[in-house]
């Protein structure tokens, strides 16, 4: 039997790493090091129903307490990984102790960006969104009437407008970029999420930056914007990127790049450490990309499990993602990178579309907004390496089932 797997970060990559390796039978010792106090839970809804106050803990995790006992798996909670030891094969805890390994997975994710103390970014009142109790706190914050300004038009930001709107707090989010979701979707994308958000009573300010934030007795109690307006806030959530996790990796001399830098079998510059989920840069396409999303992490772990177990086969990112805002499902198929040419195509019902991304000719990707039948033609056609003709995509009477005939 293979000696000791000991996986630093009890998250949705950490987890499935695990689960996938007990479900294949393997039976080598497992030891999951994760920093916070609670069992593996799935991060999405913390932005969207948990945080509404729709979803309890128990259903944000993975599996209940008992799995880890039943599947001879040791989870240590609030164990905090200080340091990696890679010529005496050990991981130093924060309290000192050191646990041995023949093989160390690496599974920290990522932690978001926060603002300078300069800007009031240390003041009470500005959160950021990555673990239960981020959204346990913010949870306290909103209430009807409140104010709130959020810093950045991303997933995270445009989920937590939409969540607080959805109880009635008075919402404006700022955006530097020319528009919201500039980094991650095309202008058609972002000019349809706008628009459902100011129906949806948000103030949207793109181009529009953060001077600073003003604080009362250690409270923000307003914010300076980059046009000079000020607005007074009750609370700010801040939600402008996160920073890959890959300080360990570089500390003990891992490749280290904008992440920790993995092969297609989740191999780090070391056979013996294995890299995973948000903290990794991966090989994809000739080039290397970090991938922040549940498929990557769950993919990627399962595959090296698939390989610590015997198997041969390299991991091959099949990205997709979504996101919930309101009543609204925006779901993505593919990679978008390098994009040069977009459709917009109508959905058959009201308030439904899609945007199809091209490069050099060839379908990268898919954006479908409330257009479930569009997200799996997209992925579909994505899958079978085939671009469908302009001409009858952009055709709302075309049947998308026609164009994988
Ligand atoms: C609010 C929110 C909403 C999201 N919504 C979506 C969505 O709709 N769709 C989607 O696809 N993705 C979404 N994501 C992204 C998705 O949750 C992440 O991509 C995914 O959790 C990455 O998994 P991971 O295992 O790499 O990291 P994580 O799940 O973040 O787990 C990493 C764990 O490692 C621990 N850790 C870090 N350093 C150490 C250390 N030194 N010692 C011990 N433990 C350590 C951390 O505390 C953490 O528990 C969302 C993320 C957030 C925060």
């Amino acid at each position: 039997m293979a000696g000791r797997l000991v996986i630093v970060g009890a998250g949705q990559a950490g987890f499935a790493l695990a689960a996938k390796l007990r479900a294949l039978k393997d039976e080598r010792p497992i030891t999951i090091l994760g920093a916070e106090d609670v069992i593996p839970y799935q991060r999405p809804p913390l932005s969207k129903k948990y945080l509404l106050g729709e979803m309890d803990f128990e259903r944000l995790t993975f599996r209940p307490q008992t799995w880890f006992a039943e599947n001879d798996v040791d989870l240590r909670m609030s164990a905090y990984v200080e340091e990696i030891h890679r010529d005496a094969r050990h991981v130093r805890m924060q309290d000192g102790s050191t646990l041995d390994y023949e093989t160390l997975a690496l599974a920290t994710g990522s932690t978001p960006r926060t603002l300078p103390a300069a800007v009031g970014g240390d003041l009470d009142g500005v959160y950021t969104v990555r673990d239960k109790r981020d959204a346990d706190q913010l949870a306290g914050e909103m209430r009807p009437g409140r104010r709130l300004l959020i810093i950045g038009g991303g997933y995270i930001g445009l989920e937590a407008a939409a969540v607080a709107r959805h109880l009635g707090l008075e919402v404006t989010l700022i955006e530097m970029a020319d528009r919201i979701l500039q980094r991650v979707a095309a202008p058609e994308t972002s000019d349809i999420m706008r628009a459902i958000h100011q129906q949806h009573g948000v103030v949207v300010r793109e181009q529009t930056g953060l001077r600073r934030l003003v604080g009362d007795e250690g409270k923000v109690k307003a914010a300076e914007l980059s046009d000079g307006s000020v607005i007074d806030v009750d609370f700010v959530i801040v939600g402008i990127g996160v920073n890959p996790n890959d300080r360990l990796a570089q500390h003990c001399g891992l490749d280290v790049a904008n992440g920790i830098v993995v092969d297609a079998f989740a191999r780090t510059s070391d056979p013996a450490i294995l890299a995973m989920g948000d903290c990794a840069m991966l090989p994809w396409n000739g080039t290397r990309i970090r991938l922040e999303s549940v498929q990557n992490a769950v993919d990627q772990a399962e595959a090296a499990a698939a390989v610590l177990a015997g198997g041969t086969q390299p991991y091959e990112p099949k990205p997709w993602f979504w996101s919930d805002q309101y009543d609204v499902k925006l779901q993505i198929a593919g990679f978008n990178l390098g994009y040069d040419e977009t459709l917009l195509r109508p959905g058959s019902r009201e308030g439904s579309a899609s945007v199809w991304y091209f490069r050099e000719g060839q379908l990268i990707a898919v954006d479908a907004v409330n257009d479930a039948k569009a997200y799996v033609a997209g992925k579909k056609l994505l899958e079978m390496g085939r671009t469908p003709d302009r001409a009858s995509l952009s055709d709302p009477a075309t049947d998308l089932k026609q164009l994988l005939s």
